[in-house]
């Protein structure tokens, strides 16, 4: 079963991992109290306005818009709620947008520079072992950089006797280049990623990007989660995130 992503994120950030925060909106006005609620929360004074639907690709087709105030919230919004949007990832005629989640600007300026890595976990059918697939190069279609740069494809395999190991996640950061509290971060960030892919039942997770923020957080800015409908009645809860509108 594929979730949206604020589903995603919801999933994601109960079992610790910081998620870009947000609230889902039906409608433009629903959206500015979404946003006004975000503000009082996080502090975010701009927000970004993601349609909703099961499909990458979205910030390339103008379904992903930065929003410098709260009119822009309100015409935003409404130009993506309703609109077919078209990505490389939908049919060509495009998929119908219900809901849009407002989410917070974390992409702010600060002392360290904005990196965005790739990030997914998922099952390598050779070995059925659970692998975490990950990149430097984020933000950009895995597939893209797989055919032109497969050398800044790195993966991690994990023994599903013991789980994953801390010099795993410790390797997983230093092969990202970071260092100090980006460091730490990191290797807390892929450990709680790695406990929500097993204690979800999650057949995918796909993050991209992972945001390593000018304060040098590290953040999921996207979520793309797939669970196993065969696992599905372990979690009732999450059964009940079906969108009946996706096919
Ligand atoms: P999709 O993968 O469907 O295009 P994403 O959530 O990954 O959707 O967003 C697309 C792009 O929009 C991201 O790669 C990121 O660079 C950009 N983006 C997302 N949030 C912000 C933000 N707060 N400020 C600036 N750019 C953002
Ligand atoms: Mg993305």
């Amino acid at each position: 079963m594929n979730l949206h992503e604020y589903q995603g994120k919801q999933i994601l950030s109960s079992y610790g991992v910081r998620v870009q925060k947000g609230h889902v909106a039906n409608t433009a006005d629903e959206a500015v109290e979404a946003a006004k609620k975000l503000t009082e929360e996080t502090g975010t004074g701009w927000h970004v306005i993601k349609a909703q639907i099961h499909a990458g690709g979205r910030g390339k087709g103008g379904g992903v818009k930065l929003a410098k105030n709260l009119d822009q919230v309100k015409e935003i919004s409404g130009q993506i709620i309703g609109m077919d949007l078209i990505t490389p990832q939908t049919p060509p005629t495009g998929k119908r947008v219900h809901k849009v989640l407002v989410a917070e600007d974390v992409y702010y300026p600060g002392d360290s520079e904005i990196s965005e890595f790739y990030m997914s976990v998922l099952l390598n059918r050779g070995t059925g072992r659970n692998m975490i697939m990950y990149s430097t190069e984020g933000g950009m279609d895995i597939e893209e950089v797989a055919e032109k740069t497969p050398h800044l494809i790195f993966t991690e395999e994990i023994d599903p006797a013991v789980g994953l190991q801390g010099f795993q996640a410790r390797k997983i950061a230093f092969n990202l280049g970071l260092s100090g509290k980006a460091f730490k971060e990191m290797v807390k960030f892929v450990a709680a990623l790695y406990d929500a892919y097993v204690g979800s039942d999650a057949s995918m997770f796909e993050i991209n990007p992972v945001l390593k923020a000018s304060d040098d957080q590290i953040i999921a800015v996207d979520a793309k989660v797939t669970l196993d409908d065969n696992a599905l009645y372990r979690h009732a809860d999450y059964a009940e995130m079906r969108d009946v509108t996706e096919i």
